[in-house]
């Protein structure tokens, strides 16, 4: 078996200070017709048809709420073809050759900060709505269902925490666009009417802290302050965050907006920022390709849709093409990748790419390390029991599974190197 988790953290951080490189000129592009959210979706364009930057091209269909499909290029629809999806699963994807001219469709405007200030919240629903604004952290949670909470929102907080090893690609976003996160910043304030702002960046990061010290002078009538929390693993798990940066204890099971406080992931917010200034869906992201299994380890600004197979030849490739695992996402919550015919959607963070080491799994020797260290207060040696004997009822009752945030930190720890992560997302299956 692969303990994908143990290899980390005997290797440093490979990108955090390298600059970002552009690669946001792919031949082609891929936008998925469905997505882990929404099981169904249609196409609204054929083989031949011109489209440009921004412009819908389809719908997506989950079970309670619908994303537009937006195109991140301007060129011709090709056809659909089949690729894996960052959820593992063979998907149906707009194929589109890029033009490279970046024609805009005529509904990206740029808005007057009159028209801005002008703006209601349900203004800020109906726009991220439009624009498929969705959690960019990894969640992929509709952005409008956020704004449309009627719970009073008194602090927004900035999640810049990006706590799992290896990744990068939001620590460069806070470097080189601060201002971006700022005006989103106050875009989200204006939205809820909220008094005051936290961004949440590690303690260790003193040239983040510097950044956004520095950018904020350029906005001294915002009420936002740069909070520095610990540098540990799940630092950045919503709870521990609001916690750590603000001093509120959110139970378990109870929303952070019943709390007065709206969390929202950075690279969101600056989505927040091209949807209400530019009136534009999410084109590109940062991206972080890493792992001693590729040769130039890389951060990358990329257009949503490209081919990962692109980027990683753009870092050299492989370092062993028959010795390798990858993860899309961070190496804690991310998902193994089989095959790199992936493509990179608006949720990607990050590929991890390491030279796999093979473990066995031994015997559980009730150490308790697992329980120790769920910072969920879980008993993962009984939820893996639990699993093994099919049972449901104690999976939804004492062992509590929904509470489960698959950090991978029981497995992390496991002295017999046990995959206790991979229980609990079966025991989550089961407990359905
Ligand atoms: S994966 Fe779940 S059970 Fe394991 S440590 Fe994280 S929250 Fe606890
Ligand atoms: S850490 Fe591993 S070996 Fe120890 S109790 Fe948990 S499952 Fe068993």
């Amino acid at each position: 078996m692969i303990a994908k988790t143990r290899e980390i953290a005997n290797i440093r951080k490979l990108t955090n200070s390298l600059p970002t490189i552009r690669y946001v000129d792919p031949d082609y592009v891929y936008l998925a017709i469905t997505n882990a959210r929404c099981a169904e979706g249609e196409s609204y364009v054929k083989v031949g048809d011109h489209v440009k930057v921004g412009q819908k091209i389809g719908l997506r269909k989950g079970p309670f709420f619908e994303q537009p499909i937006h195109s991140t290029v301007s060129g011709e629809i090709v056809g659909v073809v089949k690729k894996f999806h960052r959820s593992g699963k063979l998907t149906e994807f707009i194929q589109i050759k890029n033009d490279k001219k970046d024609t805009f469709v005529e509904t990206a405007i740029e808005r007057t900060p009159e028209e801005i200030a002008a703006l209601t919240k349900d203004d800020f629903v109906r726009i991220t709505k439009e624009m498929s604004l969705v959690g960019l952290g990894g969640s992929s949670f509709p952005t409008y269902i956020k704004f449309q909470t009627k719970d009073p929102i008194d602090t927004i907080c900035i999640n810049a925490v990006e706590c799992e090893p290896y990744l990068s690609a939001d620590h460069r976003l806070v470097m080189e666009f601060p201002y971006r996160i700022y005006n989103g910043i106050s875009y989200a304030m204006q939205a809820f009417q909220a008094k005051r702002a936290v961004i949440c960046i590690k303690k260790k990061y003193q040239d983040l802290y510097d950044c956004l010290t520095v950018a904020k002078m350029r906005f001294p009538n915002l009420n936002v302050e740069v909070k520095r929390v610990g540098n540990y693993y799940p630092q950045g798990w919503e709870i521990e965050m609001i916690k750590s940066g603000l001093g509120i204890h959110v139970p378990t099971g109870v929303l952070p907006a019943k709390l007065g406080v709206m969390v929202f992931n950075v690279s969101t917010i600056v989505g927040l920022y091209k949807a209400i200034r530019y009136n534009l869906p999410v084109i590109k992201r940062n991206f972080t390709i890493t792992g001693d299994g590729i040769n130039i380890p890389q951060n990358y600004r990329v257009r949503i849709g490209t081919s990962l197979k692109e980027i990683i030849d753009q870092s050299g490739g492989y370092k062993d093409d028959t010795n390798k695992v990858m993860i899309l996402g961070g190496p804690m919550m991310g998902a193994n990748l089989v095959r790199d015919d992936a493509v990179i959607t608006k949720t990607c963070t990050s590929c991890i790419i390491l030279q796999e080491k093979k473990e066995v799994e031994e015997p559980c020797v009730r150490c308790a390390s697992c329980v120790y260290s769920c910072p969920a207060g879980l008993q993962p040696v009984n939820i893996m029991q639990a699993v093994k004997n099919n049972d449901k009822d104690a999976l939804k009752g004492k062992l509590n599974i929904k509470a489960c945030i698959l950090c991978g930190m029981c497995a992390y720890t496991c002295t017999s190197k046990i995959q206790l992560t991979d229980y609990c997302r079966k025991a989550k299956k089961l407990a359905q």
